[in-house]
């Protein structure tokens, strides 16, 4: 695939996990969207080892098609979907150190 032209776009972005992963332990970072700059497109949901990108209600936003949000405590922070994110779409995922996400977000993430 890399070495079709058409494809080139694809070149730096991570492949899709070939096992998927539980978390086992509290990570060090975690993947926070910025629903204002994110487009919906969901290229990023498949390429999460923990399918734990899904998009945000409709109810929310009112609007077609509605933002994604990461489920907080099934993330592993393993920076794909910011990558992902990132090279093939809007950079609208941030990875935030873990300690500051919970006193930003008052949670505190099992683990
Ligand atoms: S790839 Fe980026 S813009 Fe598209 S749904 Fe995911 S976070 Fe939003
Ligand atoms: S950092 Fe992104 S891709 Fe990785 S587990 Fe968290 S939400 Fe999924």
């Amino acid at each position: 695939m890399a070495n079709n032209y058409k494809y080139n776009h694809y070149k730096t972005v991570p492949e899709p996990a070939a096992k998927v992963n539980f978390k086992k332990k509290k990570p060090k970072l975690m993947a926070v969207v910025d629903e204002d700059g994110c487009t919906g497109c969901q290229v990023c949901v498949p390429f999460c080892p923990v399918d734990c990108i899904e998009p945000v209600p409709n109810e929310k936003y009112g609007i077609p098609i509605a933002p994604v949000q990461v489920r907080f405590d099934e993330c592993i922070g393993c920076q794909i979907c910011a990558k992902v994110c990132t090279k093939l779409t809007w950079d609208a995922i941030r990875m935030i150190k873990t300690e500051e996400f919970e006193e930003i977000y008052d949670i505190t993430l099992s683990g």
